[in-house]
């Protein structure tokens, strides 16, 4: 079986829109009939409880796996989606940050957890919500991926955190994974009305070009509401503008990883 394309939705601030693209992004491909695993990476476990797993529903999660206390059988949790599958974070994670740095080869530790992932469920797409740092969690997640997914605030502060990001990105591509690209970066809580805010598009398209996603995600009360009832807002609100763009998103990237469509050849 092919292995998943795994994706590392990853930017060290906080508040940027991470795990709400983690989760919304997540439900929305599988609701477009594609099999879907979404890891919480976080030791907040936001995105965990957005999928109905607040702490301590789930007796065992991400530190689990990455301590190799428990395999994928024990782990993997389904949701109320058919297509989607959540790890989720448990209350120990926060220890796992330091707990790796004894283990050996601790960069890879997640990496090597994903064979027995693949082995257990074939999943099309493995979703990696990071935490807001760029520690020993998100450097796992990032030498388990092929992409990363970059969501931010269209604001002046939120791009000093870009270029950290991309030097720990190179880091990782040098030191371990050198197919690592970045996928895509997705502007959330966007609002088009201010002139900064289309100064800051402006200014990442010039960095990350073609990389930046046509798709916005504007700022929406229903993404926010919806994780306290542990859905995700396609099932919570399907007619919502969050809903919609999120959907919209997973329409995106779906047809950027699939190529263009077919054009009739030229004459
Ligand atoms: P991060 O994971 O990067 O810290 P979150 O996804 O948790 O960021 O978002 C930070 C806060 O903003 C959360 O309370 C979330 O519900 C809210 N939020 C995120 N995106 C939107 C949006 N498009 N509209 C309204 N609220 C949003
Ligand atoms: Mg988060």
């Amino acid at each position: 079986m092919p292995a998943p394309t795994v994706i590392a939705i990853s930017n060290q601030k906080g508040g940027e829109g991470k795990t709400t693209t983690a989760v919304n992004l997540a439900a929305s491909i599988a609701a477009a009939e594609h099999r879907v695993l979404l890891i919480d990476m976080d030791p907040q476990g936001n995105a965990s409880s957005s999928v109905g797993y607040t702490k301590g529903v789930a007796e065992q999660g991400t530190y689990d796996l990455l301590m190799g206390l428990a395999g994928p059988a024990e782990v993997v949790q389904t949701t109320e989606l058919p297509m989607l599958d959540v790890i989720p974070s448990s209350m120990d994670l926060a220890g796992a940050e330091v707990e790796l740095v004894e283990v050996e080869q601790r960069e890879t530790v997640l990496q090597r957890a994903m064979a027995s992932i693949h082995e257990y469920r074939e999943y099309e797409y493995i979703l990696l919500d990071c935490p807001p740092s760029l520690g020993l969690l998100t450097i796992n997640a990032l030498v388990a991926s092929n992409s990363v997914i970059i969501p931010m605030q269209a604001k002046y502060f939120s791009l000093e955190g870009l270029g950290a990001l991309n030097n720990t990105i190179e880091a990782v591509r040098e030191a371990f994974n050198p197919e690592l690209v970045v996928e895509g970066i997705v502007f959330c809580m966007f609002d088009n009305r201010t002139n900064l805010a289309r100064q800051v598009v402006e200014e990442v398209g010039a960095h990350f070009e073609g990389l930046v996603y046509e798709t916005r995600i504007p700022v929406n009360i229903r993404l926010s509401e919806s994780p306290s009832h542990g859905k995700p807002a396609l099932l919570y609100d399907i007619e919502s503008k969050g809903a919609q763009a999120y959907l919209q998103l997973a329409r995106e990237v779906l047809a950027r990883r699939e190529g263009p469509a077919q054009e009739a050849p030229a004459q």
